[in-house]
């Protein structure tokens, strides 16, 4: 049996994905709902979502949703809604394609004309930053405006303090940049459209819960696990409560501090490295508005006085009436998620007035934390795993739900190849 330490999306896929090749698997998740920081609740009639709003229906994630069968409860966007930044006393569309970018009034024309000069500057230096490398190439207003927000709000962390070594450059490579980003966006565009941007009609929490569903009696909620110890047959595995249990092999798909206090007894290099990552707390704030907008939603440009990073506009997205998500903290503001709800409350509504016009009233505030992939991830390198211990989670590889199905199933074929099923 393959032992998974952690019922989020990581956990859950590469439980599946084992299960469908014949290898027997078990979940522990702590918390009573599977989906970790893919979670999903309601507010009255209203689809609220505790962490991620949206993920590209590309070909991985429908092969995904359709074997689980949830195919009906899929809700897709247009592919063709605008993102927006607020910049300079009102929001602006952020160019997404190279028409955009020439009509776009985000950015000055002398703005414009250096990001030409990008296939001119060279890649990533040896210990670079993801925000010196992006203004190296496109520019400082680019990178102010746009770049630097959207970027840095996938992490809600500081491009300045992401080395491109960690946060970056997989990525970069995965695209297949050599030198220029822009070519490369430029070669791209001609080719296959866009994926939609999707959810389901009870929010994206309902594809954890589907894929747990389907691994039957595999899943334990609210047991934690304890403790980890290495022995002759793999794994004992201590579930909070005391009962133990053998394991051939251990995936953690945990967060980073979980996975340090597991292995802190016999493995305390290991332990140190991994509880030295830093993660980034958010603060979730749902407001309802009758500002009829249509778009994405909105990221807020460096250097604007606003606590808010950016805003999701769920209604315009998948039908959520009135439904618009802000975020507020991460690196921006780390004390934030500490203060008074009602303070937070208070901010993000006299904020989304100031940024779209509309008043808004706060339904609920919520918090949750997401890998920072900053200077910390140094302590990564050179790690040494201990045997039969794999590692399947957002802050070893890419953190979005697509990255991390990839991920997981990726392991799985690895894994099912060590351990195959009874003949
Ligand atoms: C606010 C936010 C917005 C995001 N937006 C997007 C987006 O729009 N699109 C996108 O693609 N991605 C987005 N992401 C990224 C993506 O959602 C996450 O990286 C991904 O869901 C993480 O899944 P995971 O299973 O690796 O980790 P987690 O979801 O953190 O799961 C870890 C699990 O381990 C469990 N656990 C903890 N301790 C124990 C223990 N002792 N024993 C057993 N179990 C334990 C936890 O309860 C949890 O269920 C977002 C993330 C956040 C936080």
């Amino acid at each position: 049996m393959i032992g998974i330490v952690g019922g989020g999306i990581s956990g859950l896929v590469l439980a599946y994905e084992l299960q469908s090749r014949g290898v027997d698997v078990t979940v522990w998740e702590a918390a009573s709902t599977p989906g970790g920081v893919m979670r999903s609740q309601t507010h009255g009639d209203l689809v609220l979502e505790m962490g991620p709003q949206r993920v590209r229906l590309t070909g991985p994630f429908r092969q995904l949703v359709e074997s689980v069968g949830l195919a009906d409860e899929l809700v897709t966007a247009p592919t063709d809604l605008p993102l927006y930044v607020y910049h300079r006393g009102r929001l602006r569309r952020a160019p997404l394609s190279l028409s955009e970018a020439v009509t776009t009034d985000l950015l000055p024309l002398w703005a414009k004309m250096r990001i030409l000069a990008e296939p001119f500057t060279a890649g990533p230096r040896d210990g670079e930053h993801a925000g010196p490398f992006l203004r190296r190439k496109f520019g400082g207003a680019a990178y102010r405006a746009l770049l630097g927000p959207l970027y840095g709000g996938l992490y809600a962390s500081d491009p300045d303090c992401m080395p491109v070594k960690y946060a970056l450059q997989k990525t970069l490579t995965e695209l297949g940049v050599r030198r220029s980003i822009l070519w490369r966006m430029l070669r791209a565009a001609g080719g296959a459209a866009e994926a939609a941007p999707c959810s389901f009609k009870n929010g994206l929490g309902s594809l954890p819960s589907a894929i747990a569903r389907r691994l039957e009696g595999s899943v334990r909620l609210e047991t934690p696990v304890s403790a980890l110890r290495r022995n002759g047959r793999g794994w004992e595995v201590t579930v909070q409560g005391g009962e133990t249990v053998q394991a051939e092999a251990i995936a953690l798909a945990c967060p980073a501090d979980v996975a340090a206090g597991l292995l802190g007894g016999p493995y305390p290099d290991v332990s140190t490295r991994l509880s030295a990552l830093r993660y980034n707390r958010l603060a979730l704030v749902y407001l309802k508005s009758e500002a009829n907008l249509r778009g994405l939603g909105y990221q807020v440009a460096f250097g604007e006085s606003l606590e808010t990073r950016g805003v999701t506009w769920n209604d315009s997205l998948f039908g959520r009436p009135d439904l618009y998500t802000a975020y507020l903290g991460g690196m921006k503001n780390p004390d934030l998620p500490d203060w008074d709800d009602s303070r937070i409350a208070e901010i993000a509504c006299e904020e989304f007035e100031i940024a779209t016009g509309f008043t808004a009233e706060a339904l609920r505030v919520s918090r949750t934390r997401i890998p920072a992939w900053d200077e910390s991830w140094e302590f990564l390198d050179g790690i040494e795993w201990p045997p039969d211990l794999h590692v399947c989670s957002n802050y070893t590889a890419r953190p979005g739900i697509l990255g991390r199905i990839v991920g997981a199933k990726r392991l799985a074929a690895t894994l099912a190849r060590e351990f195959p099923r009874d003949p």
